[in-house]
């Protein structure tokens, strides 16, 4: 039987400390969806409260590459599905006094071990892009899958488990408040006698990868990889499934951005039914999504960027991060806090839960929503709004010093691509598919249904990602490659 949340082992009162002081907190995050760290994430003030005793070592929201010695409290999410995270639980129960199962997937396999009535050639399909050979991977780049996900009580000794998927940041809080005290972060980045820079992990991104930088005989950069290191295998295991469950399960493709993921599969959904789907709930799925984009972009610019923008790229790596912006910029800090809150506040009130809601379904939506929650939200935009304001009058200030490097950075050639309303504006839920090139030509316009005659993709074998690129350009030195965001023009 699974313990209750927040139990640790030999530790009723909490772990004893390492270090003297401070918690010695560490994340990780091996096979999952971040929606475990997201609902960390949803402890929102009392983050604040978290940063006067603990000290975050690790994780994706902190710059250490290694994962340190002298931990005190490790909450694992994610299944054990690859050799890394293999690995990596092995360095993890090493190194620390107390390892956490956070979350379904560490605890059971959940979504992640949806795959194992598959073989790993089964499951790595969808890499074939149509060709009838198998594919070939790397393993020096991405790391190889096991033959089946596994909890990660059944890879090493666990001390205790908060269960949930995600876990609700009460549970989360009920076990983070056992414990106490910690260290400074260690950072490495790895520079090889073969000149070869590794980033390992990259962190503060939404996602797990890998960066590795070859250096010709004259320092110069000779080829530079991002390897995309994390492969569920969702391609394949939601074949066959019904459209019933679609909603739910696509949600666990990240826990950062569900909403977007259960709102495209009711929509897939709606289309394989052939209805109509009734106007008011048009209006909810786009609110839902909208607010969805708040807290994910309040996510990005101030959990994740916001210490390089404010605190400078040459700032100490171990402070460089949400903890050295509560210590240096705290007003900035609760801004960012709050707004990704009331992003969080606004899904939960129109969708039910904020993270991995079971709401959107095809053909509508399963609840409409109640005045008390319309008033809720109304209350709420006020406050984000200000803080939006306030973020945007920041980001000028910010511009204003880094003139240069705005000019050059991204500026590159490619195609353009993204959701257009029938006026030409901003859309995030419908609308036509367009494409433009650098110049903003207009190259192509179609409906969604027709995705596939437009977008193809390639594999390569140091990546677990698929290249998607704009098909009737081919990809011959990456003249179909596109970016992506919303399109106005
Ligand atoms: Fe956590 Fe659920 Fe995502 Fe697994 S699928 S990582 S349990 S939120």
């Amino acid at each position: 039987m699974t313990p209750s949340a927040g139990t640790m082992r030999g530790a009723p009162g909490g772990v004893e400390l390492i270090g003297s002081g401070r918690l010695r907190l560490a994340t990780a995050w091996l096979g999952g969806c971040s929606g475990c760290h997201m609902s960390f994430l949803d402890l929102d003030e009392y983050l604040l409260e978290l940063s006067q005793v603990a000290d975050l070592v690790y994780g994706p929201f902190v710059d250490a590459k290694e994962f340190p010695t002298g931990v005190d409290v490790a909450l694992v999410e994610g299944a054990v599905t690859n050799r890394a995270n293999l690995a990596m639980a092995g360095i993890i129960r090493q190194r620390s006094r107390t390892v956490i199962s956070f979350g379904d997937c560490a605890i059971t396999g959940n979504v992640t071990a949806m795959r194992n009535h598959l073989t790993v050639t089964e499951t790595l399909d969808p890499f074939r892009c149509g060709s009838e050979a198998p594919p070939v991977f790397d393993y020096a780049a991405v790391p190889q899958l096991l033959p089946r996900a596994l909890p990660l009580h059944q890879v090493i000794p666990v001390d205790g488990y908060i269960p949930g998927c995600p876990p609700g940041p009460d549970r989360i809080r009920a076990a983070i408040e056992c414990l106490l005290r910690g260290e400074p972060v260690h950072v490495w980045i790895g520079i090889s006698m073969s000149r070869t820079i590794t980033i390992d992990p990259v962190t503060r991104i939404e996602g797990h990868a890998t960066i590795t930088i070859r250096l010709d005989d004259a320092g110069a950069v000779a080829d530079a990889r991002f390897h995309v290191t994390e492969f569920r295998g969702f391609e394949r295991i939601c074949i066959g499934r019904s459209i019933w469950e679609m909603p739910g399960i696509t949600a666990r493709i990240c826990g950062i951005c569900p909403v977007s993921h259960s709102i495209s599969a009711a929509r897939a959904g709606d289309a394989i039914l052939g209805v109509e789907i009734p106007p008011v709930a048009v209006h909810l799925r786009r609110i839902a999504n909208l607010a969805s984009l708040i807290q994910s972009h309040a996510l990005s610019f101030f959990h994740l960027s916001a210490a390089d923008l404010l605190m400078g790229m040459d700032e100490e790596p171990s402070r460089r991060n949400l903890w050295g912006l509560v210590a240096h910029h705290p007003e900035v800090a609760r801004g960012g806090i709050r707004l990704r809150q009331i992003g969080q506040k606004i899904v939960s009130a129109v969708a039910g839960e904020s993270i991995h809601p079971s709401w959107a379904v095809p053909g509508g939506v399963r609840e409409p929503l109640s005045p008390e929650g319309r008033d809720r939200i109304a209350a709420l935009l006020p406050e984000g709004l200000a803080i939006v304001r306030g973020a945007l009058g920041m980001l000028d200030g910010i511009y204003a010093r880094h003139e240069a490097e705005i000019t050059a950075y991204g500026d590159f050639p490619s195609l353009f691509a993204g959701l257009t309303a029938s006026d030409g504006g901003l859309e995030h839920y419908d609308g036509s598919l367009r494409f433009t090139d650098s110049a903003g030509v207009h190259v192509d316009e179609l409906s969604p249904e027709h995705y596939a005659q437009a977008i193809t993709e390639r594999a390569e074998p140091w990546s677990y990602m698929t290249f998607p690129y704009y098909q009737p350009h081919g990809d011959r030195e990456g003249e179909g490659m596109f970016r992506v965001g919303p399109w106005p023009v």
